[in-house]
């Protein structure tokens, strides 16, 4: 049985709203056992809540994205700590810091993270985190939120850091402190060369695989939607970098998530 599971996609984005059921079916027919939905708003965090009670192979994360930021209001977050201890919410994300776009001043950004990231620690749930032009920045938090966690070598990671674009050097950062790095089908441009160089260097059990969708397509489909279905895009590139199998590479990262994620699979979802 060959599966994967697609660590941060957003089916509830309105790219998916006329054909959400299809593209849901095409990853389970694909082998794509597991797909994690993030929030990132009010609304896009009760859609994800709505679409993975009806589906065994969605799971549900909830948080405020940093673009976000500005308008969270502590009565959001309160909403937010009750949705994050709901049993049918496996993590807390997207929630992060943006210094690229800066949709948000960078004060409100860290602000809001901080917030997010207690209650992570406080309902001991993991956290899919975004950085971008951030990722020295978010290291700090990260850590004091990983030790609150009471993470240590061994016991099962704390947090992802979802389509990391730093330096193979900055990812090994986040590992010694608890993180799992995910890579996206970008690892499939030409000039991504650093991806590649992260997915060769990290141990297999430091590694998680997603998509992103809608953002973000593999090579072949720039320009296109993306859709879970294409995580084995990601999972083909991760192996072919590593000069292992593709199905080496699906089934530790399949395991990587679900244990971090507290999860198993549906069983009918796979094939062969
Ligand atoms: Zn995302």
């Amino acid at each position: 049985m060959r599966v994967a599971f697609d660590s941060h996609a957003h089916l509830q984005d309105p790219a998916f709203e006329r054909d959400r059921e299809k593209v849901i079916a095409r990853a389970e027919e694909a082998g794509v056992s597991g797909m994690l939905l993030c929030g990132y708003d009010t609304h896009s965090n009760l859609e994800t809540l709505a679409i993975a009670a009806g589906h065994p192979a969605v799971f549900a994360a909830v948080g405020f994205h940093p673009h976000e930021a500005k308008d969270v209001t502590a009565e959001m977050l309160e909403t937010l700590a009750g949705q994050a201890a709901r049993p049918d919410v496996v993590a807390v994300g997207e929630i992060g810091l943006d210094f690229y776009r800066d949709h948000s001043p960078q004060d409100a950004q860290l602000r809001v993270l901080k917030a997010q990231l207690e209650i992570a620690e406080a309902v001991a749930k993991p956290v899919s985190v975004h950085s971008r032009a951030a990722e020295d920045a978010c290291l700090e938090p990260l850590s004091a939120y990983a030790a609150g966690r009471g993470w240590a070598p061994g016991t099962p990671p704390v947090g992802i850091m979802h389509c990391f674009g730093g330096t193979l050097e900055q990812a090994r950062r986040y590992v010694d402190v608890g993180f799992l790095i995910s890579i996206a089908c970008p690892i499939t441009y030409p000039s991504n060369e650093e991806s590649r160089r992260m997915a060769a260097g990290l141990p297999l059990e430091a590694i998680v695989v997603e998509t992103d969708s809608p953002y973000l397509p593999p090579q072949k489909l720039r320009g296109r939607r993306n859709e879970p279905a294409n995580v084995w895009r990601a999972i083909e590139a991760v192996a072919a970098a590593r000069g292992e199998s593709v199905a080496s590479v699906a089934a530790a990262t399949t395991h990587n998530a679900t244990r971090i994620f507290g999860v198993t699979l549906p069983t009918k979802v796979g094939i062969s």
